[in-house]
């Protein structure tokens, strides 16, 4: 059986893809370019300024040049609306549009209710739900302007298995992410008249991202999804047709 050819975006389209230094993000953001979007990469990681994890904004970018196609670094922490204004801003000065934004950056926080400190909580919610809320806020003047736009948030098993969340102590992650699905469900219904398409991929398997091997590495990740997996799910929603 031949494989199945892979989607396609209209050369041209602008995708911003959140949490792109690293992980399932930075797999997405290549994915789309290698299908035919320019791509804005942001998370707080830089050259300048890299985290102890692996990876950076700027090595996305290169890797997507790399491909032919145009990339942005736009360093944004999500839980800064200052920096999310400023993150819209340098998209449209660059490109002039957008045509996807692919809200994938999360962080996550492991520790039994009773004993999580609000500020961890708080940290969360904050970057995981409304980080969704202010960087879909930002761009979408521009995408009701234009009649068009796609929004893909990203879920997470944990957002239904509590019984697992329960097990790891990452309720608050949990909440977040049951969040952002009721979100999704809302926007795509408010915006719908407006041409845009709002879905979520909840991914149910773990991935074996870079950062759970670098912090992990005793861990055996054979039977794990990878992020390329991952992206090519993401792929697949962000090109469908708008009414799905
Ligand atoms: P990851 O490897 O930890 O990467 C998270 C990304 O988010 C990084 O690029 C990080 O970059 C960025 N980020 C974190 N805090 C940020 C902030 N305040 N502002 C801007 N960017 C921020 O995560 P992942 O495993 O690839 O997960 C990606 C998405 O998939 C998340 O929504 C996660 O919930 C979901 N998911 C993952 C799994 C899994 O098994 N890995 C399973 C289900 C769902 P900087 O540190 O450079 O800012």
């Amino acid at each position: 059986m031949s494989e199945p050819t892979p989607p396609t975006i209209e050369r041209g389209s602008v995708a911003v893809v959140t949490g792109a230094s690293r992980g399932i993000g930075k797999a997405v953001a290549i994915a789309l370019a290698r299908a035919g979007a320019d791509v804005v990469c942001t998370a707080r990681s830089t050259a300048a300024a890299p985290s102890k994890l692996p990876g950076t904004i700027d090595d996305t970018v290169r890797d997507i040049e790399a491909l032919g196609r145009a990339a942005l670094a736009v360093p944004c922490d999500v839980s800064n609306d200052a920096e999310v204004e400023a993150l819209a801003q340098a998209t449209l000065d660059r490109f002039g549009r957008i045509d996807l934004l692919v809200n994938n950056a999360a962080v996550n926080t492991w520790a039994p209710f009773a004993e999580m400190p609000m500020k961890r909580w708080d940290l969360v919610l904050n970057v995981n739900l409304r980080g969704v809320v202010v960087c879909t806020k930002a761009f979408l003047p521009h995408m009701i302007e234009r009649k068009a736009g796609r929004i893909v948030n990203v879920s997470s098993g944990a957002a239904v298995d509590l019984k697992i969340s329960a097990e790891l102590g990452i309720i608050a992650y949990s909440v977040s992410k049951i969040a952002v699905e009721t979100l999704t469900e809302g926007l795509a219904l408010e915006l719908a008249p407006n041409g845009i398409a709002v879905n979520c991929l909840r991914i149910e398997m773990s991935v074996a991202t870079e950062g759970a091997r670098f912090l992990n590495p005793e861990v055996d990740y054979s039977d794990w999804e990878t992020s390329e997996g991952a992206a090519d799910a993401l792929l697949w929603l962000a090109t469908q047709s708008p009414g799905y």
